[in-house]
């Protein structure tokens, strides 16, 4: 499927309340960024963000919306065609994780069946609000979890690997270099940052508690 000389491209929507920092995270990425399109119609911003990999260069169009998302659902031309996507919320708003499986439902009406990763950005702020052991959402869903900081640049390439490997059906695809990312406005603490990882790998040791809301299922 891949050869070095060979792009391949796809499309990755980006969703999840106002303020949780989703324009911010896809600006980090400087030559999506310089070569970002204006979908006027839809309102949408489009950042190609090319990853060079042992496989070949891999290219997400990231769709980012232009705030629509503060003020209800956005349209179906949004999600239309989507091979993959990204959930953030903010970890020091409950309200945001609150409202995940709402985006969730929202994407998978449209994109019935393509690989998520849900991110918890903000990780870099002390008065963190939801924990890892709060985060349960993705394990009932199958998708795959990351904490970051888009203003730190924190595990910044790692909802794109793992989006990387399931597309291409890949598990040994790796980063062969990383793209210039805008330097970090915030430095994580290195304590911080070791304490979450062991949070979270505890959490997914932890068996899942019993919980009354699946009604969706
Ligand atoms: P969007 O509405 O989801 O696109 O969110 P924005 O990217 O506009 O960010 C909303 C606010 O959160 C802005 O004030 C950002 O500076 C801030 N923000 C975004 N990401 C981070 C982060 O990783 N850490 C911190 N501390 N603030 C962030
Ligand atoms: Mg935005």
């Amino acid at each position: 499927m891949y050869s070095s000389s060979q792009e391949v491209k796809f499309k990755l929507v980006l969703v999840g309340d106002g303020g949780t920092g989703k324009t911010t995270f896809v600006k980090r990425h400087l030559t999506g960024e310089f070569e970002k399109k204006y979908v006027a119609t839809l309102g949408v911003e489009v950042h190609p963000l090319k990853f060079h990999t042992n496989r070949g260069a891999i290219i997400f169009d990231v769709w980012d919306t232009a705030g629509q998302e503060k003020f209800g659902g956005l349209r179906d031309g949004y999600y239309i065609q989507a091979h993959c996507a990204v959930i953030m919320f903010d970890v020091t708003s409950r309200v945001t994780y609150k409202n995940v499986p709402n985006w969730h439902r929202d994407l998978v009406r449209v994109c019935e069946n393509i690989p998520i990763v849900l991110c918890g950005n903000k990780v870099d702020i002390k008065d963190r609000k939801v924990k890892a052991k709060s985060i349960t959402f993705h394990r009932k869903k199958n998708l795959q979890y990351y904490d970051i900081s888009a203003k730190s640049n924190y595990n910044f390439e790692k909802p794109f690997l793992w989006l990387a490997k399931k597309l291409a059906g890949d598990l040994n695809l790796e980063f062969a270099e990383m793209p210039a990312l805008a330097p970090p406005e915030v430095v994580m603490d290195p304590e911080d940052t070791a304490r979450y990882e062991q949070e979270l790998k505890l959490a997914s040791e932890t068996a899942l508690p019993d919980e009354e809301d699946d009604n969706d299922l």
